[in-house]
């Protein structure tokens, strides 16, 4: 098996994205144009081999169906969600999915393709694809905070992805925001997840909404409210939903002010929630938060942006991880 390409690309790359909810594949050309894409429901067996038999052979459909053959591409880029060893390419304790422990995704993955591929936890492949391909593009320090199921950050610094000492700079999300705060699904109080993690927030939700909410009419019944419903409901005024907003804002806020000290980012991009809440229920608040803390040489030059890609992130995530030679 050749190695992985170094430097340029020059053939075709191949993107996975595995989420807790979805599998996205995409092909990309030696420019990262998008040339086929798709997305399908993950729906996992909890056997890895199975599912990953079948992501594969999913792969060389999509590939069939392009008119192309495994010699065709420098690499794959497999985004992943949970923390990567990247000395021996396998996916460590992924939260969301169960039964994935110590999978040698890699070489697995490698085998069954017929080409060399890169392994990379989600928010980081999609801090590259926003980077290479989105809001951030020209900058040479980016963060980028994702808010779904937990909280992700990926981190660009000094025009490279930053992994920190053996990959695991991506957990700010479990950096402490309130001591004896709420309890996190990591086991830790007060954690930023607890406050902006989605699966927190609809816990929260589920147990505090007011019963005669807009959020609950939008919802249903309370056992159903997610974040989406607090979004459309602020958006229409309700008391409760407003409360809500200016608390995950104040949260958001929190984040990037540290962030902003710590690293100088010239662009932070915020996915996920912050991205469906938009300008006026979520960026331009935790703008206004920023600036009452964070320094003027520290945050004048600081962009504060929802993600460029939108529903094509999770392509570009896998493409811009086989595109990026992040060792060299
Ligand atoms: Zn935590």
């Amino acid at each position: 098996m050749a190695a992985a390409f170094q430097g340029v690309p020059i053939g075709f790359q191949l993107g996975i994205d595995l989420g807790g909810s979805k599998l996205a594949i995409a092909i990309a050309d030696a420019d990262g144009g998008l040339i086929a894409h798709q997305t399908r429901p993950s729906q996992l067996s909890g056997d890895p081999e199975a599912d990953v038999l079948a992501i594969a052979a999913e792969a060389a459909d999509l590939i069939a169906r392009s008119d192309l053959a495994a010699r065709d591409f420098d690499a794959a880029g497999f985004s992943v969600p949970g923390p990567v060893d990247h000395e021996r390419g396998a996916l460590l304790a992924p939260p969301n999915l169960p039964g994935w422990e110590n999978v040698p995704l890699r070489e697995r993955m490698s085998e069954l393709l017929g080409f060399p591929v890169r392994l990379e936890n989600d928010a980081n492949a999609a801090a590259l694809a926003e980077w290479r391909f989105g809001a951030g593009r020209g900058a040479r320090n980016l963060v980028y905070l994702t808010m779904s199921t937990g909280v992700g950050a990926g981190l660009i610094l000094d025009g490279r992805l930053y992994r920190g000492h053996r990959g695991r700079a991506s957990e700010f999300g479990h950096s402490c925001v309130e001591w004896e705060g709420e309890r996190c699904a990591c086991g830790q109080r007060g954690c930023l997840e607890a406050y902006l993690g989605g699966a927190a927030w609809t816990r929260r939700l589920r147990e505090i909404a007011p019963a005669t909410s807009r959020v609950c009419a939008l919802a249903g019944a309370r056992e159903l409210v997610s974040p989406k419903h607090v979004v459309a409901a602020a958006g229409e005024g309700d008391a409760f939903a407003c409360a809500e907003m200016a608390r995950f804002n104040h949260y958001l806020a929190r984040a990037i002010a540290a962030l902003a000290f710590a690293l100088a980012p010239e662009v932070v991009v915020l996915g996920t929630i912050a991205t469906a809440a938009g300008e006026a229920l979520c960026l331009e608040p935790v703008r206004a938060l920023v600036e009452a803390q964070v320094w003027p040489t520290l945050r004048e030059e600081m962009r504060i942006l929802p993600i460029g890609l939108g529903d094509k992130l999770p392509y570009y995530a896998g493409v811009c991880v086989a595109r990026e030679d992040v060792t060299s």
